[in-house]
């Protein structure tokens, strides 16, 4: 063998060395590219050269690598997709509840363990990356991609940001079910406009070191090995572009060494969309000299690089630094000597195991949030038998169940019916399997939600670009909400199961308001009004306004998009076979003009409400119930006076007052009393679930570095500013919910 990169005993940076000396001009910038494989496959690999692709059907993805196999250099391809909650366009794999639900459970183990069960079965599969998880923080609750956040809190992001990232890149890239992790969207891309998706994001250097990038911060330094960027401009420029941030900040303070991938045609996009590139070539040259190392879907970048390289705007050897990051990755993940291509008798021993389902179950048990109960939860299953009249369009909504990123959700044509119906456990069914035999469950569906329907102002931009459909509300439907009605008025309960579906989430599908679309309120309003139990499911990918109606129910349940399981995990909840332990990772707003309702708003404003309307949320980040009652005593921190360098030690008597068992997520937040810059009036900065069983007290002890006390100061630094802080522990993050117990950082 005379081909130094063929050969693997020898070390990477020789092999890498090796390699690029081999490479022309235009290999160089196809490996930079990663294209659609939904397009001309071998136009893509053959004259394009491409080193990654994404979004590739099962069988495209083996075409694809017997094409790479006939290139002069046979450089393998890094297969990229969204395997965000779960392999999701894997027909058959597990689909685990998305983002914002498994951040209900506040659990960084339980979300390791769904980022390891999905690498396994990803790289089964052929995939070598994902594109998870998002660190963007939810601001605004219109914004569509709410959905696939942790929610609002910067230290709840980092924690289980930091456990998907474990999971998916396991024991290190040699083992061949790792994964390579994707932490996205660099930065700041949730800040938007009136929820506008990716629209400008007006937010300052302070801003982002203040909240938004510390998660990113701490992911990167614990060696996530890729990094995506989001589409927004800041300042007027786009984020592709920022020098700032991508170099100063993350190359620079942070040391990241891994690979930055552009978010999608985002080099375009600053020729046709934002227009602050006047043509190809120079927004090509823009992204490389930014330091952008894989320009994920611009095919003109390839012509647009070369001829950056010939006019001027950069060189040849601007190219190799990102080939160079892009090779390494191929090498560590031994892709030269064993490209991972599917493999289907692994595919078949691991994809959608016992385990992994056991797994999604107990993920979804954890996302149920109990938000309200007037004691008629749990469902007495000892009880003579009863009659349950089931209502709500997403009773038995499969597909929607799964949200975003699953299955037939449009992001990939290959499972148009999205996933096989049989391994979904739907509401309807959870309530049926789980109910005893001898108990009556009816359905009525009662309403709709919407259609689709072609954009008004035609199919197309102005610049060709595609318009999507656009959402119509289908009236509610009198003889339905009839039909409905007669039911609950003849059961003894009442399950109405609304919220959102996929068209109503997720990219490019903002909404203006929060409220339940098309019949479900009036079904809402009709049900309750009849006087019987009803217990809300709330089944919306992020939250929703609820009608006023809804207070007169007598429960109320938030699931996000739970997954495969959702259904069972529902009906164990509301049978009490489960308890709810489920916490809010983000804030639920009474009225949309509320926003942003996120709980860690900076301190200053006239008064605290609107002239007609509170300003309090209508349930606040933390909250969520049990089935019994807890009651927190004498919180105290063990030393009062305290120097930066010491550990805050608070202990907490929790006690189970009730007569059923908890699950409770003891949440510390820290209020810095007088800081020398605005700042945040409390921030989560640690917590721990603990369990409890009737009538036991336990003393709970958080610590916390006092380094972590921090704020961000004019120049951006954090800093520990001495002085008054109170220690805030409780339930939620709810003043009202809350004890504290002073402490004071004296000056080191
Ligand atoms: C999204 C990313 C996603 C990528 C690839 C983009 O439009 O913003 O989150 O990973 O597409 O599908």
């Amino acid at each position: 063998m005379n081909q130094a990169y063929l050969d693997a005993s020898r070390p990477i940076d020789e092999r890498l060395a090796d390699l690029l000396s081999r490479m022309t001009r235009e290999e160089k910038v196809g490996q930079m590219l990663q294209l659609d494989a939904r397009g001309d496959l071998p136009h893509l690999v053959t004259d394009m050269h491409v080193g990654s692709i994404l979004h590739t059907s099962p069988e495209r993805v083996i075409e694809a690598h017997r094409l790479t196999e006939q290139t002069r250099l046979r450089i393998p391809l890094l297969v990229g997709e969204d395997c965000i909650h779960g392999h999701s366009f894997w027909e058959g794999a597990t689909i685990f509840p998305t983002q914002l639900g498994m951040a209900a459970t506040w659990s960084p183990d339980l979300l390791e363990r769904v980022a390891r069960a999905t690498a396994v079965e990803a790289a089964a599969t052929g995939i070598h990356w994902t594109f998870s998880p998002v660190l963007c923080i939810a601001r605004d609750l219109r914004w569509g991609r709410v959905n696939e956040t942790f929610g609002e809190d910067p230290h709840l992001i980092g924690e289980l940001a930091s456990a998907m990232v474990r999971g998916y890149q396991g024991s290190g890239l040699t083992d061949d079910t790792a994964i390579l992790a994707c932490a996205k969207h660099f930065a700041g891309y949730s800040e938007t406009q009136g929820g506008r998706d990716a629209s400008e994001a007006d937010i300052s250097r302070r801003k982002l070191r203040s909240w938004f990038l510390p998660p990113f911060e701490r992911v990167a330094r614990e060696g996530c090995r890729t990094f995506m960027l989001g589409y927004q401009t800041t300042d007027g420029v786009p984020i592709t572009i920022n020098d700032w941030l991508l170099s100063d900040v993350l190359r620079g303070e942070w040391g990241y060494t891994g690979m930055l991938i552009t978010d999608w045609d985002n080099v375009g996009r600053m020729v046709w969309e934002q227009k602050v590139q006047p043509d190809y070539a120079h927004a090509a040259a823009a992204a490389v000299l930014a330091g952008n190392d894989m320009i994920m879907t611009t095919p003109n970048f390839y012509d647009g690089a070369l001829s950056a390289i010939e006019q001027g705007l950069m060189s040849e050897t601007d190219l190799d630094r990102a080939v160079e990051r892009i090779l390494r990755l191929k090498f560590e993940l031994g892709l030269f000597e064993n490209p991972r291509r599917p493999d289907y008798e692994r595919i078949n021993a691991v994809v959608a195991t016992e385990e992994h389902r056991a797994l999604n179950l107990e993920v979804a048990r954890r996302s149920v949030v109990l938000l309200d109960n007037d004691g008629v939860l749990p469902l007495d299953a000892t009880a003579p038998a009863k009659r349950i009249a089931v209502v709500g369009p997403l009773a038995d909504d499969a597909q929607n169940q799964l949200g975003d990123w699953a299955g037939n959700s449009g992001q990939a044509g290959w499972i148009p019916d999205g996933h096989p119906r049989e391994m979904i456990t739907t509401i309807l069914d959870g309530l049926r399997s789980v109910a005893p035999d001898d108990w009556e469950i009816n359905y009525t569906r009662g309403a709709d939600i919407l259609r689709l329907a072609p954009d008004p102002e035609g199919e197309f931009f102005p610049d060709g670009q595609p318009r999507g459909p656009v959402v119509v509300p289908i009236e509610a439907d009198p003889a339905a909400i009839a039909e409905a009605v007669t039911a609950a008025e003849a059961a003894d309960v009442v399950v109405a199961v609304v919220g959102d579906t996929v068209e109503l989430t997720g990219e490019a599908a903002s909404t203006a308001t929060l409220e339940l679309v098309g019949g479900q309120i009036a079904l809402l309003d009709a049900v309750i009004a009849t006087g019987k139990p009803v217990v809300v499911v709330l089944l919306a990918g992020k939250p929703l306004v609820l009608p006023a109606s809804v207070q007169e129910a007598a429960a109320l349940v938030w699931i996000a998009n739970p997954g495969m399981e959702g259904g069972r995990a529902v009906a164990e909840v509301l049978f009490g076979e489960v308890e709810p332990s489920g916490r809010l990772p983000i804030s639920f707003a009474v009225h949309v003009g509320q926003q942003p309702t996120y709980y860690n708003q900076i301190r200053g404003q006239h008064g605290n409400r609107y002239a007609d309307l509170t300003q309090r949320p209508a349930h606040a980040f933390g909250e969520g119930l049990s089935y019994t009652t807890v009651e927190y005593r004498s919180v105290a921190v063990r030393e009062e006076r305290l120097t930066a360098d010491d550990t805050l030690v608070v202990d907490v008597e929790v006690a189970n007052t009730g007569s059923r068992p908890v699950f409770e997520t003891v949440q510390l937040y820290i209020r810095d009393e007088v800081t020398t810059y605005s700042w945040a009036d409390k921030e989560l900065k640690a917590y721990r679930q603990v369990e409890l069983q009737p009538g036991e007290a336990a003393t709970v002890t958080l610590e916390l570095p006092v380094s972590a006390c921090t704020i961000v100061d004019a120049e951006g630094r954090r800093v520990v500013e001495p002085g008054h802080f109170t220690a805030l522990v409780g339930p939620s993050s709810r003043d009202e919910a809350l004890q504290g117990a002073g402490f004071e950082v004296l000056v080191s």
